[in-house]
C-alpha cells in the first residue's frame, strides 16, 4: 500500500496520495466520480474514461462503497467539485475492499433505527453527524478538565470494584472477586471523599459508574460517565458555583471550538452558551411553582419527592439550568449534611436542565458521630464501611462536592433524545456487546 501523504483537505497544486473510504460512486456516461472520505472530509477523484488507463478506470468504478482505497494524482481546482478541488488519478489500489450489502448506509441518505447503528458503531460513526457528536464530547472532556483545573482541583482515579457500594441496594451489580462477593461501584462518593480529607484538598474525577436501573429509560444508562467534584473547606453553595462554572466551561467550548460540528449536526443557528447565573430555588419554592402550574394530577407535598412529571413541569416553567436547594433531609442520602439550625433540612442541591436532572451534591457529614447515625437511619450497617467512616476520626474537615452525568451533560447540550446516542458503545438492559 502506498502511504498517505495529504489528507482529503489538500490544496490544488499538490501531489498527493490520499487514503480512505468510497462514500459515493457517480458514473455520468463519458466522466465519473468517485468521492473519497476521511476524518477530515471529502474530496472528489476524476474519472474521464476514453483519457484514462482502463484498469484505473475499471478499478476505481467497480469498487464498492465503503472500501477503503488509497488514490495517487494531482489536486487541480474545479469550482464544480463538492469542495472545489479534484484528483486526477494516476493510481488507485483498493487496500480493503467493503461487502456491498452494508448493515447500515453511512451517507445517512436510508435512516437506520439506534439498535442497527449501534450494532455497526463503526459504520455508524461515518457519518458527520454522528462523528461530530463524538467529537463534540471529547471536546466537552477537555473544557471540564481545564476548567477543574482552574478550580485548584487534582484530578484522582478511584476503584471500580468495590467490598460495599455506595448507597447500597438493588442498584448494584455484584461480582464474584477471588470467590468473595463484590461489586462494581455506583459512585466514587466515598473515595473522594476521603482524599478531599487528605492534604490534597479539592479532587475531580471522570470515570464510569455501574448502576442496574430497574428500567430501561432514555436517560439512563447502566454504565455512565460520573464528572465529580469534591473539595474541603468547601459548602454546597461553594459546590453550586464549581458547578456552574464547569457546566457553563462546557457549552461554552462547543461554541468556540466546535463550529463544523455544529453545523454536522444542525444546529449552528441555535445553539448558545448561558450566560445568565443559575438560579437557586429552595425545594420549598420547587414544589410551590409546580403545584402553581397545575400540570400535575396530584399536588406535592412536603417530604415528596420529584417525579419525572414534576421536573418537567418545572422545568417548563423556569426555562433554563436551576438548582433545588435545601432538599428534605430524608429523601437525601446520609453522607448529606443537615442544616445545623433545622435537622429536617439537607444542604443537597441537585442541578436541573429543564429536560432531566443534571447534577446531585451538597455539603456532606464530616462529624464521625452523625455520620454513623445517618448509617444507621438509612438502614446500613456502619461496620461494612469501618474503611470510610475510620477516617472521620482523624480530623476529617468540612467538605462538599457533587456528581454531574457526563452522558446527560452532553445529551442536553446537543438535545439529543436518547442518552444512548452519547456513549459509543452504551450498556443496557438489553445491550452487553458490542
Ligand atoms: P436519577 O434521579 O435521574 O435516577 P440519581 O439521583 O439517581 O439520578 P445521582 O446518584 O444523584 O443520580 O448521580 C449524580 C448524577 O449522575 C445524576 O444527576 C445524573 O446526571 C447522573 N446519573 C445517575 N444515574 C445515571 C444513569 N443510570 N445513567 C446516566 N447518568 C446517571
Ligand atoms: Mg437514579
Ligand atoms: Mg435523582
Ligand atoms: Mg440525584
Amino acid at each position: 500500500m502506498q502511504d498517505r501523504t495529504h489528507t482529503a483537505d489538500a490544496e490544488p497544486g499538490d501531489e498527493v496520495t490520499v487514503a480512505g473510504w468510497v462514500h459515493e460512486i457517480r458514473d455520468l456516461g463519458g466522466i465519473a466520480f468517485l468521492i473519497l472520505r476521511d476524518s477530515t472530509g471529502k474530496i472528489q477523484i476524476k474519472f474521464e474514461k476514453d483519457e484514462m488507463d482502463d484498469d484505473l478506470v475499471e478499478t476505481g468504478l467497480d469498487v464498492s462503497r465503503e472500501s477503503v482505497v488509497t488514490v495517487s494524482g494531482a489536486v487541480e481546482a474545479e469550482p464544480r467539485a463538492p469542495t472545489g478541488v479534484e484528483i486526477t488519478p494516476e493510481s488507485l489500489e483498493v487496500v480493503a475492499p467493503a461487502d456491498p450489502e452494508l448493515p447500515l448506509d453511512p451517507s445517512g441518505k436510508v435512516d437506520a433505527d439506534l439498535s442497527t447503528r449501534l450494532d455497526n458503531r463503526t459504520l455508524d460513526l461515518r457519518k458527520e453527524d454522528v462523528q461530530a457528536i463524538f467529537e463534540i464530547r471529547s471536546e466537552i472532556l477537555r473544557a471540564v478538565r481545564d476548567q477543574f483545573r482552574e478550580f485548584d482541583c487534582t484530578e484522582i482515579t478511584t476503584p471500580k470494584i468495590v467490598a460495599t457500594g455506595t448507597e447500597g441496594g438493588t442498584e448494584l451489580f455484584p461480582i464474584t472477586y477471588f470467590g468473595e462477593e463484590a461489586f462494581m461501584n455506583q459512585s466514587p462518593q466515598l473515595f473522594k471523599q476521603l482524599i478531599a480529607g487528605s492534604n490534597v484538598e479539592r479532587v475531580f474525577e471522570i470515570g464510569p459508574i455501574f448502576r442496574a436501573e430497574e428500567h430501561n429509560t432514555p436517560r439512563h444508562l447502566n454504565e455512565a460517565t460520573s464528572i465529580d467534584f469534591e473539595g474541603a473547606f468547601c459548602d454546597q453553595n461553594d459546590a453550586m458555583d464549581v458547578v456552574e462554572g464547569v457546566v457553563k466551561a462546557a457549552y461554552e467550548a462547543v461554541d468556540e471550538h466546535c463550529g463544523d460540528e455544529l453545523e454536522a449536526l444542525d444546529l449552528e443557528d441555535e445553539f448558545g452558551a448561558p450566560d445568565e447565573e443559575f438560579p437557586r430555588l429552595s425545594y420549598e419554592e420547587a414544589i410551590e411553582r409546580i403545584n402553581a402550574t397545575d400540570e400535575l394530577d396530584e399536588q406535592l407535598v412536603w417530604g415528596d419527592d420529584l417525579s419525572t412529571e414534576a421536573e418537567k413541569a418545572l422545568g417548563q416553567d423556569v426555562g433554563g439550568h436551576y438548582f433545588i436547594t435545601d432538599w428534605p433531609s430524608e429523601i437525601k442520602p446520609f453522607y448529606i449534611k443537615d442544616h445545623d439550625d433545622d435537622p429536617d433540612l439537607s444542604t443537597g442541591f441537585d442541578l436541573m436542565h429543564p429536560r432531566m436532572e443534571l447534577v446531585s451534591g451538597g455539603q456532606r457529614e464530616h462529624r464521625h458521630e452523625n455520620l454513623i447515625e445517618g448509617f444507621e437511619q438509612q438502614g446500613l450497617d456502619p461496620d461494612q464501611f469501618e474503611y470510610y467512616t475510620k477516617m472521620f476520626k482523624y480530623g476529617m474537615p468540612p467538605h462538599a462536592g457533587f456528581g454531574l452525568g457526563g452522558e446527560r451533560l452532553i445529551m442536553t447540550i446537543l438535545g439529543l433524545e436518547n442518552i444512548r446516542e452519547a456513549v459509543l458503545f452504551p450498556r443496557d438492559r438489553q445491550r452487553l456487546s458490542p
